[in-house]
């Protein structure tokens, strides 16, 4: 097999250090990521989806220089949430569950993203999650008490390594009500005994169910392996559930349970995280009824993955008219109708690589984005100011060469995959219908003007260009006759 062979090494910022590392995955050609995926009890939110979308392109980046990515994103289809919702709503938990779970793969499906190559639910792996409780209780660092189990934190001399938190100010801040099953504060469930109405499975401790750490351990070791590279999730995961993961599977196999840890900075609205408990959350299916996914997807990826996001309506109306002109350069390029070229492309800006040597800065989509948007400007100047008539081999070649740049990095950011001229004509629609603009007015200006050209009267063919301006209406003549354009 060859290697991937990225344009600089790969540089990935790992909270574990808190620094930037090189990236060298565990074996030479391959990648194993786990990424924590939804709790199904709802809908997801736009900052949820802020952090799938970011790990997808990751995925899709680490695909483009040619590892095998083996992509392993969970569903927590057991937890107390799910419980609640499922009595509020006078539902089976496991029902409510899977209609939510088929709910997150039709819209993230329509957000473009992968599907990962196992998507595990913990209600489908009590096997593997009870037998490294009961391998965790035999090494001494759980113990049983009252039909519940409990990891020793006391017990694990590494914890609290990844949150970098103090043991001993976290002890001081724990308040726990004396008839706690615990020995400790800090102790966290590995497993809770079945409480009536609530789904349960049987176990050496009795009916119950898992605790929320410990199915990421057992399904992650299941699929990836006890030792696998890159870890993910957002920032809020950090503490406990990932310091929980880390402590439960180190524990249990004395390994390293990965290599680098990856976090998603928030999004956030009205100046606060996004979530529901805030009850500041914009759903993922609102927001793809209001802009189309290649969008929204600009939208996340436009600030680095660390750094917190603001949602407001104008970066959303920003980011959908960036992608409304990068597809309006690839269609100026589809109607160039550029011809195949055995010429060799004039040795300019090579900004795939420079796209790629962003990316490799632990994935550095604003900096990525920033090199397509300057493509896209030498599309347009090259495109309209020296074609179709004036253009010759070498500029062809160029052209062609820029389209396949173009969607190359289309390809690893999960835009681009509609055909222009449908998502245009989608835009202009949704455009006509919300001004409620008269079409056949316009389309009898726009036909007028052209009457003028030909009979070489500019002035009023200007006089109707103007008309047309003060209607919201951009015309633009191209080689198959004037287009126009709301804007
Ligand atoms: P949950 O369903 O709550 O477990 O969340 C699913 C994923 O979304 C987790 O990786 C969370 O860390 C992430 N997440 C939740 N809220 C936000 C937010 N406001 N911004 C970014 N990521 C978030
Ligand atoms: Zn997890």
């Amino acid at each position: 097999m060859i290697e991937p062979m990225p344009i600089a090494p790969i540089r990935v910022f790992n909270t574990m250090s808190q620094s930037k590392e090189e990236f060298k995955p565990l074996r030479a050609s391959q990648v194993s990521i786990y990424v924590c995926g939804p709790t199904v009890y709802d809908f997801i939110h736009i900052g949820n989806a802020r952090t799938f979308t970011v790990f997808d392109t990751v995925v899709r980046f680490l695909s483009f220089v040619g590892y095998e990515v083996n992509y392993v994103r969970n569903y927590t289809d057991v937890d107390d949430k799910i419980i609640q919702a499922a009595m509020r709503m006078g539902e089976r938990p496991l029902a409510l569950a899977e209609r939510f779970i088929e709910a997150f793969e039709e819209d993230a499906a329509h957000l473009k993203l992968l599907v990962p190559r196992v998507a595990p639910r913990v209600s489908m792996h009590m096997e593997e999650i009870i037998e490294m409780v009961g391998v965790l209780e035999a090494k001494g660092f759980a113990y049983a008490s009252g039909g519940d189990v409990y990891f020793s934190v006391s017990s694990y001399p590494g914890y609290a390594e990844l949150s970098k938190r103090e043991l001993k100010e976290m002890r001081a801040g724990e308040r726990i009500a004396v008839t706690e099953q615990k020995r400790e504060p800090l102790d966290f469930a590995l497993w809770k005994a079945a409480k009536p109405g609530e789904p349960s499975w049987p176990s050496p401790w009795g009916p119950g169910r898992p605790g929320w750490h410990i199915e990421c351990s057992a399904m992650s070791a299941k699929y990836l392996g006890e030792t696998f590279d890159i870890h993910g999730g957002g920032g809020d995961l950090i503490f406990p559930h990932h310091e929980n993961e880390l402590a439960q599977s180190q524990a249990a196999s004395g390994k390293p349970l990965c290599n680098y840890w990856m976090h998603c900075g928030f999004l956030d609205l009205a100046g606060a995280k996004m979530s529901k408990s805030l009850g500041n959350t914009i759903g993922l299916r609102d927001a793809l009824s209001r802009v189309d996914a290649d969008s929204l997807r600009f939208f996340f990826l436009s600030t680095h993955y660390r750094n917190p996001l603001k949602f407001s309506d104008k970066s959303l109306g920003d980011a959908q008219a960036r992608i409304g002109y990068f597809y309006e350069s690839l269609q100026l390029l589809e109607t160039l109708a550029l011809p195949p070229t055995t010429e060799e492309p004039k040795a300019e800006r090579p900004y795939l690589e420079e796209f790629q040597t962003a990316m490799c800065d632990d994935f550095n989509t604003a900096s990525a984005l920033a090199v397509l948007s300057e493509l896209f400007n030498e599309v347009n100047l090259l495109g309209r100011k020296h074609l179709p008539h004036k253009a010759n081999a070498k500029t062809w070649a160029r052209l062609s060469h820029l389209r396949s740049q173009a969607k190359a990095m289309g390809k690893i950011l999960g835009l681009f995959e509609e055909e222009p001229s449908v998502w245009l004509d989608r835009r202009k629609q949704a455009l006509i219908a919300a001004r409620k603009v008269d079409v056949l007015k316009i389309e009898e200006l726009v036909a007028l003007r052209q009457k003028a050209r030909e009979a070489k009267d500019f002035a009023q063919a200007d006089v109707l260009r103007r008309e047309l301006g003060e209607l919201g209406v951009e015309l633009r003549d191209t080689p198959k006759g004037p287009e126009w354009k709301l804007v």
